[in-house]
C-alpha cells in the first residue's frame, strides 16, 4: 500500500513512529485517499485534529489569503487575528485570558508555569502537582512529568520534581496526595491516550471543591476532548465545572499547528507577566487565522449541536456491535470520542480495517479508538460499522 519511493525517502527520518502501511495524498470531507487513489473512511481525524474534516473550502480560502498577506511577524507586533482568535476562544470557553502556543505539549508547559507562578506570586510555598494515572499530556519534559504512563517517563527520569499520581475517578486517592505544597491538579475530563475513560461527575465536582477550599488551581487538559468532541464545546462544560486553567490544541486549528492555554481573570492577575513566558511562532497570523475561522465555522455550521445529534446514533450502533461481537468487551466514551475494548490484538484488527478502507487508532489497554471528524453523518456511521464488523470477523 505504500509505494517504495515514499517509504525509501524516510531513510533519514529518525525512526520513532511505527507508521501504518498507508501513504496518504489528499482528503475530502470525511474521506482520505492514498497515493494509489484508494479511499479510506476516516475515523481517526489525524488523532482528533481534523474536526472539520478535509478540504474545507472556506477555511482553506482564508488560510491561503492570509499566507499571501503575512504568515509570521513575531509577538513584538500587533496583528488583528491574534486578538480576534483569543476573543473567539474566550467566548467559546468562558475563560478570560488566552496564550497561543504551537502544540498541545507547549500548552501544558504554559499551564504548569502559570500554576507555579500563581503560587510564587501568592508566596504560598506551593509547587507540587497532582496528576492522574493513565493520563497523557504530551512529550516535552514538563508534560511527560505529569503523564501517568511509566514507559513515557522512565527513560527520561529524573523529571520535573514534585508530581504525584492519583487514580482517575477516585477522589479519595487525590485527597490523600493533597498537601500544603500542592499548587495544581491536572486532569483530562475524558482520558484519551489512556484508554477513553470519561471523568465521573462527582470526580470533577470533588476536585473543583478541593481546589476551592485550598487555593489549588484546577487544570483541565482539553487538547483531545475539547472543541466539540464530547458534545459540548469543551468537555468540562458538560460537567458544569469550570477549571482555573485549561489547555487546547489538536482541533482548534484543524491541522494548522496551534495550541493555547487559557485562564480565569483571577489567575491571570496573579501569574504570568511580561517576561515570564513567550514563543516565537506561537499565535502567528496564520495560526490565529486558523483558530478564528475554525471557530467561525463551528458557530455557523452548529458543529457542537451536530455532535450532540449524531452521538446517540453512533453509540447505539457501537453498542449493537459490541453486543454481537465476541472480541469486543466494552464500549466507553462520550460524543465522538469512543473506545472499544478488544480481546483481539489491535494491530490485527487495524490491518484488516485498512484493507477495508477504514482508519481507526488505538489507545492504552488494547482499545480501538474512534475520533472521527465532527462532521460525520449517519451514513458514515453505518459505513464504519460495516467495515469494522468485517475487520473484526
Ligand atoms: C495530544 C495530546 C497532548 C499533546 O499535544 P501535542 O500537540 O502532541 O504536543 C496533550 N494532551 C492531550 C490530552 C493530548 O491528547
Amino acid at each position: 500500500m505504500v509505494n517504495e519511493k515514499i517509504r525509501g525517502a524516510e531513510g533519514h527520518l529518525l525512526h520513532i513512529y511505527n507508521r501504518f502501511p498507508v501513504a496518504l495524498d489528499h482528503g475530502e470531507g470525511v474521506y482520505l485517499y492514498d497515493t494509489e487513489g484508494k479511499q479510506y473512511l476516516d475515523f481517526a481525524a489525524g488523532i482528533g485534529v481534523n474536526g472539520l474534516g478535509y478540504h474545507n473550502a472556506e477555511l482553506n480560502d482564508a488560510l491561503k489569503a492570509q499566507l499571501d498577506k503575512l504568515c509570521h511577524i513575531s509577538n513584538l507586533y500587533y496583528h488583528e487575528n491574534c486578538g480576534a482568535a483569543a476573543d473567539a476562544l474566550a467566548a467559546a470557553s468562558g475563560m478570560d485570558k488566552v496564550f497561543f502556543t504551537n502544540s498541545g505539549a507547549e500548552a501544558i508547559e504554559g499551564a504548569l508555569k502559570t500554576a507555579r507562578k500563581y503560587a510564587w506570586t501568592k508566596k504560598s510555598g506551593r509547587y507540587e502537582f497532582i496528576a492522574m494515572n493513565h493520563s497523557f499530556h504530551g512529550r516535552t519534559v514538563g508534560a511527560v512529568s505529569v503523564t501517568g504512563h511509566s514507559e513515557y517517563r522512565e527513560p527520561f527520569e529524573p523529571l520535573f520534581p514534585g508530581v504525584h499520581f492519583a487514580e482517575y475517578n477516585d477522589l479519595d486517592s487525590v485527597k490523600a496526595l493533597v498537601s500544603e505544597k500542592t499548587c495544581g491538579i491536572i486532569l483530562e475530563p475524558l482520558q484519551g491516550e489512556g484508554g477513553i475513560h470519561p471523568a465521573a461527575q462527582e470526580f470533577m465536582e470533588g476536585i473543583r471543591k478541593l481546589c476551592d477550599e485550598q487555593d489549588i488551581l484546577m487544570i483541565c487538559d482539553e487538547v483531545q476532548c475539547g472543541m466539540g468532541r464530547t458534545g459540548t464545546m469543551f468537555a468540562w462544560q458538560g460537567y458544569g465545572v469550570r477549571p482555573d486553567i485549561m489547555t487546547m490544541a489538536k482541533a482548534i486549528g484543524n491541522g494548522i499547528p496551534v495550541g493555547a492555554f487559557a485562564m480565569t481573570e483571577r489567575v491571570a492577575e496573579q501569574s504570568l507577566k511580561p517576561g515570564d513566558h513567550g514563543t516565537t511562532y506561537g499565535g502567528n497570523p496564520l495560526a490565529c487565522m486558523a483558530v478564528r475561522k475554525v471557530l467561525e465555522i463551528f458557530e455557523k455550521e452548529q458543529i457542537v449541536e451536530h455532535v450532540k445529534k449524531i452521538e446517540p446514533y453512533l453509540t447505539a450502533r457501537l453498542d449493537e456491535l459490541t453486543e454481537k461481537t465476541d472480541c469486543i468487551l466494552e464500549r466507553r466514551g462520550k460524543g465522538l470520542m469512543q473506545g472499544l475494548v478488544l480481546t483481539k490484538p489491535f494491530a490485527e484488527v487495524n490491518r484488516r480495517a485498512l484493507e477495508e478502507g477504514l482508519l481507526v487508532i488505538s489507545a492504552e489497554g488494547n482499545v480501538l479508538r474512534l475520533l472521527p471528524p465532527l462532521i460525520i453523518e449517519e451514513k458514515h456511521v453505518d459505513e464504519m460499522i460495516e467495515k469494522l464488523e468485517r475487520a473484526l470477523s
